[in-house]
């Protein structure tokens, strides 16, 4: 493919989001504190969950010093229901970095952020033309392509056909990967850029998702939530049928992850 199609699916790409993109409450806003808390939600969480408690987080800690100053036991609580409460506890260890020091240059240095959600901030709240890689943009990305990537051949490839401005160019690709382009039933006879794709069946079979009841997360939740609403933790954890071994063991390792106190 030629440097001038790069360009052509790029420029149909845009065309397709500004006419089609889903209306977020992050969006378009250009802030990397909201930008770092929709992505820290979004990292486990389905979009329309995440919606309305991200439009309560941000009333009830509306910049990055207020999340610093609050309590852990109140950013839990407004997290509460979202599930990995470890994450509202790196996003507040976070806000504490930032709220001290201002952002840093490498922002995978700061707790929580990997190198999918720097890009996505750096991309959408920054001004860097990162591509954000995640599971969407591999699967988009190789079906252009017309092989599976994967590390660092992906991030290559991602690189190599990133457009401008990056932040509307990887929202286009949420877009894009979440409705058109689907692991199982790509629609292409809607997509906006079907004449510059190679492969559509690339990684057509979805990978199979973990069981939730009975698991270990669900046991560490119900904790969190059990300590926000004062109730006891180990007659909590009993009355999921759990035993008071496995119930020990998670309130000591959230203890050790700040996410109970010690
Ligand atoms: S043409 Fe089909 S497979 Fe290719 S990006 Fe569009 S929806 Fe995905």
């Amino acid at each position: 493919m030629t440097g001038s199609d790069v360009r052509a699916r790029n420029e149909a790409l845009l065309r397709w989001y500004r006419t089609n993109k889903r209306d977020l409450p992050w969006r378009d806003i250009g802030d990397p504190y909201s930008t770092l808390v929709s992505e820290i939600m979004l990292q486990q969480t389905q979009v329309d969950r995440v919606i309305p408690r991200y439009e309560s987080f941000m009333a009830r800690f509306p910049s990055v010093h207020d999340l610093a100053r609050a309590h852990r036991i109140d950013v839990l609580e407004e997290w509460s229901g979202l599930g990995y409460n470890a994450r509202a506890v790196r996003l507040h260890e976070a806000a504490a970095i930032v709220s001290r020091s201002g952002w840093p240059e490498d922002l995978t240095t700061l707790p929580g952020v990997g190198p999918y959600t720097a890009a996505a901030i750096g991309s959408m709240a920054m001004g860097r033309a990162e591509p954000a890689v995640d599971t969407n943009l591999r699967r988009v990305i190789s079906r252009w392509l017309g092989a599976p990537l994967e590390g660092r051949a992906l991030t290559e490839a991602a690189q190599s056909v990133v457009g401008e401005p990056a932040g509307d160019w990887n929202q286009a690709l949420m877009d894009l990967g979440s409705s058109l382009c689907t692991t199982k039933h790509p629609a292409c006879d809607e997509c906006p850029v079907t004449d510059f794709c190679a492969d559509p069946t690339v990684y057509s079979s979805p990978r199979p998702q973990a069981r939730f009841a009975g698991s270990r997360r669900e046991l560490r939740g119900a904790l969190v939530r059990a300590h926000v609403r004062g109730a006891d933790l180990r007659d909590a954890g009993m009355e999921m049928g759990r035993t008071a071994d496995e119930v020990d063991r998670a309130i000591a390792d959230l203890s050790a992850e700040g996410l109970l106190p010690a």
